[in-house]
C-alpha cells in the first residue's frame, strides 16, 4: 500500500476558534484545544471546569507560574486555537506567502460552540487517535515536568522526503526542515535518517530555547501501531516490525520524552479536522488522492484508529469488481481508478506520453480535451462509488479532499460533488471542500500527536 504524493489543496489561512472574551466569564471558550502549559487544575472525573482562561495577551505579561492580577486561581492549561500563517503547499520551508486556493470554510462549518473546558478524558478534548483509555480521566494539581518547554519535535515521513518542524504550544511551526528519507540506503538507513532528523531538531530547540522539547510525533506510512509505537509495515519504506518510539527514546537520551506514533494519512487528517478545513466540524472524512486513497475518520477532533491501526483504508472498496489487481490483492479497489497515480497512467495512455501526470490531465480537462475529459470522468465516477459507500457508514459533516489530484481543485471538486449528489438517496450529502493545509498536513497533524500525547500525560498525573 501506499499513501504518497498527500500534496493537497494550498494554504489558505486557517480560521480558528473565539478569542476569550473579557471580563473573565467563569467559562473557558477555547474549543477544547488544550496543553500542558500553565497552571493546573483540579478536576474529578466527569466534572467541568468552570474557570476562564486568560487572554493571550495576559499570558505574554505574566510569568509562567505566576497567576495574573485578578487571574482566577484555577485557570484553564489548554491554548487558545490557534491562527496558522497561510501557507503554501509548493514554497520553501519557513516561507509562507500567497493563498491561491482558500477552503469555502464559511459555508460549512457551524456556528462557534461555546465549550467549557473539561478534564481530557471526559469528553470535551480533542484528542488524536492515539489510545488514551488507559489513562487517567483525573487531572491533578501538578506542575508537568516540561512546563517551561514552548515548543514539540514533529515529524512527516514520506516515502521520498520528510517534513520537520519545531511546533510550537498553539500549534503554529517555529521553525522548519526538510530532508530526503534515503530509501535507497536501504530500511535501516531510514531508520537512522529518522533518528538523526529528530536529535538534529532537537539539538536546535536546546540552542534556540534551552529546553529539551516537551514531546516528539513523528507520522510515518504504512501501518502503524500507535500503542506501542511500531511502525508495522511499510511498502514505501521498506519498514517490518520497527520499534521506532523504542529507538528514538535510546537516541534522544532524555528519558520520559513523550513520543507519539501515528499512521501518515490520519496524522494529516487530524491537522486537516481540527486546524485545517474541516475546523469547527464535529466529523468528517478526509480523503488523500495521492499515490493510492486513503481516508481519515473524523470524530470530536480526533481520528478513529481502528481495533487495528486499518480504519479509514477507503482505497481499498471494491468500486468495480471485475476491475484491474489492485496492490492489496482484491480486484477494483478504488484507489485502482482514482488515485492521482491512477489518472497519471490512464491520461499517460490516452494521449501517448509516458511522462503524463494527474496535473497534465487536469490541464487537458480545463482545455477540454474529449480524451482528457473521458479519462477524467472515469475517475470521478470510480471516486463518486467509493465515497458514496464511505458516507454511508461515516455520515461525514464535512469530507476534506487532498492528496496530489486535489490541485486540480474545482476542476475536480465540482463534478465530483454532482457525481455523489446523483448517487446519494437517504444519505445527507456533507460540503465537500479542498484540503487547506497542502503537504504541511502531516507535520503539523504530528505536532498535535505530540501535544496531545503531553496534555495527556499531564492529566493522567
Ligand atoms: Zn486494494
Amino acid at each position: 500500500m501506499s499513501y504518497g504524493g498527500r500534496t493537497g489543496g494550498v494554504g489558505p489561512e486557517v480560521a480558528l476558534g473565539q478569542r476569550p472574551a473579557g471580563p473573565l466569564s467563569g467559562r473557558c471558550v477555547h474549543r477544547g484545544r488544550h496543553t500542558a502549559a500553565g497552571s493546573p487544575v483540579r478536576l474529578g472525573v466527569g466534572s467541568v471546569l468552570r474557570v476562564a482562561c486568560p487572554s493571550p495577551a495576559a499570558r505574554r505579561r505574566v510569568p509562567r507560574g505566576v497567576p495574573a492580577p485578578g487571574a482566577p486561581r484555577a485557570r484553564c492549561a489548554r491554548p487558545r486555537p490557534v491562527r496558522p500563517r497561510p501557507r503554501s503547499a509548493h514554497l520553501p520551508d519557513g516561507d509562507d506567502a500567497t493563498e491561491t486556493a482558500r477552503s469555502p470554510r464559511g459555508s460549512h462549518r457551524r456556528p462557534p460552540v461555546r465549550r467549557p473546558c473539561v478534564d481530557a478524558g471526559a469528553g470535551g478534548h480533542p484528542k488524536s487517535g492515539l489510545d488514551l483509555s488507559r489513562q487517567s480521566r483525573e487531572t491533578v494539581p501538578v506542575t508537568p515536568r516540561l512546563n517551561d518547554t514552548p515548543y514539540v519535535v514533529a515529524l512527516d515521513v514520506g516515502g521520498t522526503g520528510m517534513k520537520a518542524a519545531l511546533v510550537g504550544a498553539d500549534h503554529a511551526p517555529l521553525h522548519r526542515a526538510r530532508r530526503p528519507t534515503g530509501r535507497d540506503e536501504g530500511p535501516d538507513a531510514v531508520v537512522d535518517n529518522v533518528l538523526s532528523f529528530v536529535t538534529e531538531l532537537r539539538e536546535t530547540g536546546l540552542r534556540r530555547y534551552g529546553a529539551e522539547p516537551a514531546a516528539v510525533g513523528i507520522a510515518v506510512p504504512g501501518i502503524v501501531d500507535d500503542a506501542t509505537g511500531t511502525a508495522v509495515y511499510s511498502a514505501n519504506l521498506d519498514w517490518r516490525d520497527v520499534p521506532l518510539r523504542d529507538l528514538l527514546a535510546k537516541r534522544l537520551d532524555a528519558p520520559g520524552t513523550p513520543i507519539a506514533l501515528g499512521h501518515d494519512v490520519r496524522t494529516g487528517g487530524l491537522a486537516e479536522g481540527r486546524i485545517g478545513a474541516g475546523a469547527g466540524t464535529d466529523r468528517f472524512l478526509f480523503v488523500a488522492l495521492g499515490t493510492g486513497v486513503a481516508g481519515a475518520i473524523g470524530i470530536d477532533g480526533r481520528v478513529e484508529p481502528g481495533a487495528h491501526g486499518g480504519a479509514g483504508e477507503i482505497g481499498h472498496i471494491t468500486v468495480r469488481p471485475d476491475g484491474p489487481e489492485c496492490g492489496c490483492g482484491r480486484r477494483g479497489c478504488l484507489e485502482v481508478f482514482a488515485s492521482a497515480a491512477a489518472v497519471g497512467r490512464a491520461w499517460a495512455a490516452a494521449c501517448g506520453d509516458p511522462a503524463a501526470t494527474a496535473a497534465d490531465a487536469a490541464e487537458a480537462v480545463t482545455a477540454g480535451d474529449p480524451r482528457a475529459l473521458a479519462v477524467w470522468r472515469d475517475a470521478l465516477d470510480a471516486l463518486a462509488e467509493g465515497l458514496v459507500t464511505a458516507i454511508t457508514l461515516v455520515d461525514p459533516r464535512v469530507l476534506i479532499v487532498g492528496g496530489g489530484l486535489a490541485e486540480a481543485g474545482e476542476t475536480l471538486l465540482a463534478p465530483l460533488r454532482e457525481a455523489v449528489r446523483a448517487r446519494v438517496t437517504f444519505q445527507q450529502l456533507p460540503t465537500i471542500v479542498p484540503a487547506a493545509l497542502g503537504d504541511a498536513a502531516g507535520c503539523l497533524g504530528a505536532g498535535l500527536l505530540a501535544w496531545d500525547l503531553l496534555s495527556a500525560e499531564v492529566s493522567s498525573r
